[in-house]
């Protein structure tokens, strides 16, 4: 336990994000530690360079399975599940769509219809074909490709925290940009902001007070590009190949791993506010927060943690 309540923030930049470690004692050996694991994971999901073995499987769609690691492995596994689900938003064969679109990127622009009906043609979770007893993937079309952006922060928020859990850490938090993952504080709870779309860093709809839980968020403020006056976002719809296009400007999951937060955000931003809270009802374990272009901060349920709203322009539905 620490003797007082000092935080100690270390920071890194990985997987083109900003990531924020927190603990009550100071442990640079630790911090590196935990950087390294990040680091490690990325180097095996990213599809950002030209090696990873994620990239792996995409060179060889259409040519041959490929055998990877058990992380590997099991994140694929949980990524297609999340994406045969019926009318399922997430697809984890958006990779086609997300390199033409680049958005976040330089060099992003709206492509020609005819590119992205083509693009659709190969987006298709259906195709990745698994292989448990050899731990293979394999990509059945040629030009599939494999994008783990919106699931892989949460697996690897979920590895820091068992990190730091079996390192004897029981206070601390990480930020993955915006996927946080807390272990408890002495300060009682930790005080996550939610975000204000559109506006300043610091400005924030809210906050939430939570211990042990995971809170992720994903939005159409963070990135994206204008053209033509239209704004165009980085969560595409794999049945229209356009960013989604609803009520939402965000959709924040309280969770107790952050890998289900990251998969529901991506679930829910597609099913928007009234399919979505229905969706929840089966999960008592996952709760969300949509706010909305309305500025309506819509909550689903209030049991893992507290809301507290700071900005009165907006107002809460619950
Ligand atoms: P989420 O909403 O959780 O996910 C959105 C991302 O998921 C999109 O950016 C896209 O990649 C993908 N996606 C879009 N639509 C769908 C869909 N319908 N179903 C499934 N997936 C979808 N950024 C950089 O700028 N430079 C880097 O070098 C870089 N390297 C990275 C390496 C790794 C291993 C990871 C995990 C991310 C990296 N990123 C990098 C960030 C990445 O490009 C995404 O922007 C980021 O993962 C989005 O996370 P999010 O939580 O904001 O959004
Ligand atoms: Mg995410
Ligand atoms: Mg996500």
């Amino acid at each position: 336990m620490p003797t007082d309540n000092s935080v100690y923030s270390y920071s890194a930049t990985l997987m083109g994000s900003p990531i924020l470690l927190k603990l009550f004692s100071h442990n640079a050996p630790l911090a590196s530690r935990v950087f390294g694991l990040i680091k490690h994971y990325e180097d095996l999901f990213t599809v950002n360079r030209a090696q990873s073995q994620v990239m792996e499987i995409n060179h060889a769609a259409g040519q041959q399975p490929v055998a990877v690691s058990a992380a590997v492995y099991q994140l694929i596994k949980c990524a297609k599940a999340a994406s045969v689900l019926p009318g399922s938003a997430f697809n984890l064969a958006i990779g086609p769509l997300v390199k033409r679109w680049r958005i976040g990127f330089k060099g992003d622009s709206v492509p020609p219809a005819d590119e992205i009906s083509a693009l659709l043609d190969i987006t298709r979770a259906d195709e990745v074909i698994l292989d448990d007893a050899a731990q293979r993937v394999f990509l059945a079309r040629q030009g599939m490709e494999i994008d783990l952006g919106a699931i892989a922060k949460g697996y690897i928020a979920d590895r820091v925290r068992d990190l730091l859990r079996q390192e004897g850490v029981s206070e601390g938090l990480i930020n993955l940009g915006g996927n946080v993952q807390t272990l408890g504080t002495p300060l009682g709870h930790w005080r996550i902001g939610l975000k204000k779309p559109f506006s300043d860093a610091d400005a924030l709809v809210g906050a939430m007070d939570v211990t042990h839980k995971s809170v992720v968020t994903s939005g159409t403020y963070e990135r994206y590009f204008e053209q033509d006056g239209q704004r165009y976002h980085h969560i595409l719809d794999p049945r229209t190949g356009y960013p989604l296009n609803n009520e939402l400007d965000s959709v924040t999951l309280i969770s107790t791993d952050s890998l289900d937060g990251d998969i529901w955000t991506t679930l829910l931003f597609g099913a928007g506010v009234e399919q979505g809270c229905e969706m929840l009802k089966g999960r008592a374990d996952i709760e969300a927060i949509f706010v909305t272009k309305a500025r309506e901060v819509v909550l689903s349920s209030q049991r893992q943690y507290r809301f507290t709203l700071l900005d009165d322009s907006y107002r809460i539905i619950d």
